[in-house]
């Protein structure tokens, strides 16, 4: 028997309920707008945490996507297939490296970005077995994998799931001082956010970013970026290290790699680090598959217009000077981010993140809270201005009351 709509709001029955989503249902959408089953239109402020960075159904996505689905799919890196090579360049030259990894999702690439620096660290500098240490911030956020939530400083994300990964140093977020007194001889990487999206859009302080590159160089550290959220267009640059002129040793790339339509993720570097790999070390069944691979180059060459990170750059200064006059009202106790991507802590008189998220529903703005008091805005780069402004309209609807 096919599912009411009303059923279809709560599908949850049979579902671990391990996410906490807004009571609404989505059937379809396009570019930043998404329909519910009931034929209510909303405008998507959240683009999947930056998944959809291109909008929703984008033609030419969906076109690479339909056309390679009718030659072939899967082959499994068993054997070659004829995307794989071109995207692996195309790529590599997006980021300004040598060599690409790829996998499914962020948290298989943060993985794989572990893997390889201790690899490196034992095979190129020489660390002793099983002594490498990388060094991570605290509030970061890198995925969910054991390994990855044993150095969360997340507690809801971290707890009763021990026993936690050993080998990882948390330091505080921003602070050089620290993180030079965290490395030791052992330290084969410093992993970070450039800015730490699930924490609440938080930026660094000016020359924090310059810093980790002048450290990790002439400590012999690997700086590994993870660029998962804050990549591929969103602050109003191809990555937010560009901000600061900074070359990372390794991008950690997903989400908006497999433009909101399959799952892609990859690693990218140099050959002398991504080098360390040999046939049967390391692999994903899916990871660089052909369906993948055409969906993430058509990404690859929307981003090399320059088009979308001008837009984020543009749209995303009008929405911070917006915000900012949001926050002289009172209801806003702080605006951070860069680009069209913005975290906005609630005054607690005017509600949690979450009641705020629920009033900007009723007004069909789609927005998500993280930390009980912040809302995160990362409409598809794709959005007009007008569509930007009446959702901001209705944030300060909100807000006012
Ligand atoms: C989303 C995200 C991840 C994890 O990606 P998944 O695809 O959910 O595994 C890792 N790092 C950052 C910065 C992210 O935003």
């Amino acid at each position: 028997m096919p599912d009411t709509p009303r059923d279809s709001a709560f599908p949850a029955r049979h579902s671990a309920q391990n996410y906490h989503p807004l009571p609404v249902v989505i059937a379809s959408a396009d570019g930043a707008w998404m329909t519910d089953v009931e034929g209510r239109r909303h405008l998507d402020m959240l683009a999947g945490y930056s998944a959809l960075n291109f909008g929703h159904g984008h033609p030419r996505l969906v076109k690479a996507a339909k056309d390679q689905l009718e030659r072939v799919t899967l082959t499994s890196r068993a054997f070659h297939h004829d995307r794989f090579g071109e995207f692996c360049a195309q790529l590599a030259d997006l980021c300004g490296m040598e060599m690409v990894l790829p996998m499914n999702t962020g948290a298989e690439a943060v993985e794989t970005a572990v893997k390889t620096a201790r690899k490196w660290g034992y095979r190129v500098k020489g660390v002793a077995p099983d002594r490498a240490r990388i060094v991570v911030a605290a509030g970061n956020f890198h995925g969910r994998t054991t390994t990855i939530v044993g150095f969360s400083t997340d507690e809801t994300a971290r707890a009763d799931h021990g026993p936690y990964a050993p080998g990882f140093d948390i330091v505080p977020y921003g602070d050089l001082a620290a993180l030079e007194a965290a490395m030791t001889d052992d330290t084969v990487a410093v992993l970070l956010e450039p800015i730490q999206g699930e924490a609440g859009v938080v930026v660094p302080p000016p020359g924090y970013l310059t810093g980790v590159r002048e450290l990790t160089r002439s400590r012999d550290v690997l700086f590994v970026c993870d660029e998962i959220q804050s990549g591929l267009g969103r602050t109003g640059k191809t990555f937010a290290c560009d901000h600061e002129d900074v070359v990372p040793d390794m991008y950690v790339l997903g989400k908006a790699l497999g433009g909101g339509v399959v799952p892609v993720s990859a690693v990218v570097s140099s050959a002398a680090v991504l080098g360390v790999h040999r046939p049967g070390e390391h692999g994903s069944t899916f990871g660089g598959n052909p369906l993948a691979c055409a969906v993430a180059l058509e990404v690859v060459a929307l981003l090399r217009t320059g088009e979308y990170q001008q837009r984020a750059a543009e749209l995303g200064a009008h929405l911070h000077r917006e915000l900012a006059s949001l926050a002289a009202g009172g209801a806003v106790q702080q605006v951070r981010g860069r680009g069209l991507w913005a975290g906005v802590d609630i005054a607690p008189s005017h509600g949690t993140g979450r009641e705020i998220s629920e009033q900007l529903l009723e007004r069909r703005v789609l927005v998500k809270d993280t930390h009980a008091s912040t809302i995160r805005l990362a409409p598809p780069l794709v959005i007009s201005k007008d569509d930007l402004d009446w959702g901001l309209e209705q944030m300060r609807s909100v807000l006012a009351g």
